[in-house]
Parts: structure tokens; C-alpha cells; sequence
């Protein structure tokens, strides 16, 4: 029997803003499980995001989403994702039940009220299904789009420094729910600068600098010590300098 695709697929990825190569050739295969995606700021990992969520093209490479060409397919493959990134997405005029009824009925889910009432309580909004969002906190704008983010329960989640703005309480909360995803065959590429959680929460990661993939490899066995080394290894001497235009 032939092995099944794996979950994500960049090969030779670019992706320019202008001068800027925000993206630079980048090859990567994502088996499935959990992999942490590492790298200073305007590495170019909330772009890599971007591009396999089908939000933003690349300019050159292809991206394949279990085996589907996401270039060519871009309907098919955004079905299977969920991305969390900085921008909620989230309408705010709208009362948290509408801004997740109105997602889940453009992913045409069925037993909406249902759904709605069940997402609200696993991420801690019981009781706010009628408050509009505009006058919802961060962290709790941070909540209702992680529920907006699963509601279509995607085999693919994107999640660009998810844990930004949470409390104590819902940070555990989205650690246990990514923890319950992997066994569940879920794929999540988690964007983080917090290097224990890489180790808690990811099986492998990926350290990108410049638009480039400059090192990977699996978390077990690894002290947050050496992965910190391996961080620096990676990234020496650039740590503070944020790619110019070229
Ligand atoms: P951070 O850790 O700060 O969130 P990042 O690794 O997610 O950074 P990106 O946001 O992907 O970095 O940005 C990578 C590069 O691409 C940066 O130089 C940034 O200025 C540039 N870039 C990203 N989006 C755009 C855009 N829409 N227009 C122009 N340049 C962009």
C-alpha cells in the first residue's frame, strides 16, 4: 500500500515583498505531529504561515497540503486549515455566537447552535454568546479565535504565537488542546520565541533566519540548553539585525 502524502510539503519556496525576500528557497516536509517554527523577529515565519494557509501566494515553489497542490487547489486544501495568526479575524461588531456562526456556516457546518455553544465552553465564553466583541478583552478576542480557528475541527492548524495576550488559565487550556490534537492526527506548525514550549508542545522544529531554513531537527532528548545553543548556532551574529532590503 502506498504511504500516505505527508501532511505539508514547501519546495524551494520564495516569496518577495519587493527587494525583500521574505521567504528564500525554502524546502520543507512536515510528516504530520507537531513542529515549531523558530526564528528572530521578521525571519519570515508568520509569512511561511501565510503562504501554506493559501492566504498569500508564493512567487516561486510549491506547497503541497497532504498531496494536493495548494497553488492549484486553493478551495480544497483551505478547508483542511486553521490558522491563528496576529490578526483575530474576527468581525467586531458582530456578538461572539454570529462571528462563529458566520465562519461555520462558510465552512457549511452543520449543527450550528450545537457547535457554537460547545466551542464557547472549551475555550472559556460560556455565558458571552451574545456580547459583542468589540468590547471583549485581548486575551478574550485571543479565545474566541482560537474556537473561530477549530471550529471546522481542521486537520491542519497554523498557529502564529498563539499564546500572545492569554491568561495563565486559557494558556493552559490551548497547551492541553494541542496536546489532545496529535493523537487525534492533527498537523500543527506552532510560531513561537518561547523555546520551552517548542520543547513541550512540538516533536520537531525548524529555525528559520533571513527567509531561510537554517536548522531542524527533533525535540527529544533535547535540554532546553541545547536547543538554546542550537538557536544561536543557527542564528549567530543576526540576532538583533532585522533583514534590509538588498
Ligand atoms: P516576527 O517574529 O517579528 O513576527 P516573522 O518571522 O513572522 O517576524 P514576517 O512577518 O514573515 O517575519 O516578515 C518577514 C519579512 O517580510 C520582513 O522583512 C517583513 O518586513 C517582510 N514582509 C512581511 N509581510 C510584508 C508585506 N505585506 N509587505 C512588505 N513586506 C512584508
Amino acid at each position: 500500500m502506498p504511504s500516505p502524502a505527508p501532511a505539508i510539503v514547501l519546495e524551494n519556496v520564495e516569496k518577495r515583498y519587493g527587494r525583500i525576500a521574505a521567504l528564500d528557497g525554502v524546502d520543507l516536509i512536515v510528516p504530520g505531529g507537531a513542529i515549531a517554527l523558530l526564528g528572530p523577529n521578521g525571519a519570515g515565519k508568520s509569512t511561511l504561515l501565510r503562504v501554506v494557509a493559501t492566504l498569500s501566494k508564493p512567487t516561486r515553489g510549491g506547497i503541497f497540503i497532504r498531496g494536493v497542490d495548494a497553488r492549484k487547489e486553493p478551495e480544497r486544501v483551505r478547508a483542511d486549515i486553521g490558522l491563528i495568526s496576529h490578526q483575530t479575524h474576527l468581525y467586531e461588531d458582530l456578538t461572539a455566537g454570529e462571528n462563529l456562526r458566520f465562519y461555520g456556516r462558510l465552512y457549511g457546518l452543520g449543527d450550528l447552535k450545537e457547535r457554537v455553544l460547545q466551542a464557547l465552553a472549551e475555550v472559556g465564553l460560556s455565558g458571552r454568546e451574545h456580547d459583542r466583541v468589540r468590547g471583549f478583552s485581548r486575551g478574550m478576542k485571543q479565545r474566541l479565535a482560537i474556537a473561530r480557528a477549530t471550529l471546522h475541527q481542521p486537520t491542519i492548524l497554523l498557529l502564529d504565537e498563539p499564546f500572545a495576550g492569554l491568561d495563565a488559565a486559557a494558556r493552559a487550556m490551548l497547551s492541553e488542546r494541542l496536546r489532545l490534537l496529535r493523537p487525534a492526527g492533527c498537523t500543527v506548525i506552532l510560531v513561537t520565541h518561547d523555546l520551552q514550549r517548542c520543547l513541550d508542545l512540538a516533536e520537531r522544529f525548524a529555525i528559520l533566519n533571513r527567509g531561510r531554513l537554517v536548522a531542524k531537527g527533533e525535540t527529544a532528548g533535547k535540554s532546553i540548553e541545547n536547543l538554546k545553543r542550537c538557536y544561536e548556532n543557527a542564528i549567530i551574529q543576526r540576532l538583533s539585525a532585522i533583514p534590509a532590503p538588498e
